[in-house]
């Protein structure tokens, strides 16, 4: 059995363009197009690449887009600064905050000092107890690709065994959330550095989603047959190569369905993100 691919490059653009759709059509946006400020700090060659393909998504999808570029040498205060001026904006309607920031500066106070109401990345702590107290409010942009990608191709959710492989709060902890709520209702395990027995766990799992950020970690021969593999991991070999974090080539002989790196999960996570700041516009703007 060889494992279809799954599309993320093409169910993104699917997305993006109902959100086009969605923009160039609805009432509330006749007075102005959804808007994301994206923050920068630093030059940090990752975080320019992923914020620039985030506003030329933007662009493509009709959302106004914003760069607030600021330098290495930033301070705490000023990048408060800079998101409370970002708060107070009236035609900002999402903030992005590109992680990782310059080591001087502490992550988890800049993302305190975002507006909840404009966190279109959904790692506020106020958007992260919403997801762990089921309220509804912005998700997690990569975990939440994920479930809209299992969603389109139809995966049958409820009762099977999802093992999610990594604790970030970016990733594997929303993850895990994710999958276990009301209507996903799989049974998650959750892995880590410090979990023994990995292999045994993988054969197990029907829906393995891996974030460990280890390149060609899982290997094919702990595929579960027929299992689903998401793979998010991006990591980048001496040679230049990106992979993911399962081993790709071994993995599909096992899979019934597989992410491919790059053309996975990354685009998933780009048109949520869009689509979380034209949710947002659209309940401003109502
Ligand atoms: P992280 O480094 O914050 O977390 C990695 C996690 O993996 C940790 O919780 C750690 O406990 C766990 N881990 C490490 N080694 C392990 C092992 N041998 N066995 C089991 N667990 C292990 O990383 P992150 O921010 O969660 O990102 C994970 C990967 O996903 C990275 O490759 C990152 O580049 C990628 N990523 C992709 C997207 C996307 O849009 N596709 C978005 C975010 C992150």
């Amino acid at each position: 059995m060889v494992g279809k691919q799954i599309s993320g490059k093409d169910i993104a653009k699917q997305l993006r363009d109902r959100l086009r759709h969605q923009v160039l059509n609805e009432d509330c946006f006749r007075k102005r197009p959804p808007k994301l400020a994206a923050v920068m700090v630093g030059d940090y060659p990752p975080s320019k690449i992923y914020v620039s393909a985030k506003q030329k998504a933007c662009q493509e999808a009709g959302i106004d887009s914003e760069l607030y570029h600021l330098p290495s040498s930033t301070s705490q205060l000023q990048l408060v600064e800079c998101l409370d001026f970002l708060k107070n904006s009236p035609t900002v309607d999402g903030i992005l905050l590109q992680l990782p920031l310059p080591s001087h500066l502490s992550e988890s106070a800049a993302l305190l000092a975002m507006d909840p109401e404009k966190d279109v990345d959904g790692l506020h702590p106020i958007s992260l107890g919403k997801l762990l107290s089921g309220q509804p409010g912005f998700r997690p942009c990569t975990p939440a690709g994920v479930m809209h990608l299992l969603d389109t191709i139809g995966v049958d959710l409820p009762g099977k065994h999802a093992l999610v492989i990594g604790r970030s709060f970016i990733v594997g902890k929303p993850m895990a959330l994710l999958l276990m709520e009301k209507g996903a209702d799989c049974t998650v395990t959750l892995a880590h550095s410090q979990t023994q027995n990995l292999p045994e766990l993988c054969l197990s799992a029907d829906i393995l989603v891996a974030a460990l950020g280890k390149p060609e970690w899982i290997q094919g021969s702990w595929i579960k047959p027929g299992a689903v593999v998401i793979d998010v991991g991006i990591n980048r070999l001496p040679n230049g190569k990106i992979v993911g974090d399962v081993s790709f080539s071994e993995a599909c002989k096992r899979a019934s369905a597989i992410t491919p790196v790059p053309g996975g999960v990354g685009p998933m996570t780009i048109a949520m993100l869009l689509k979380n700041t034209v949710d947002s516009a659209k309940k401003r703007l109502a």
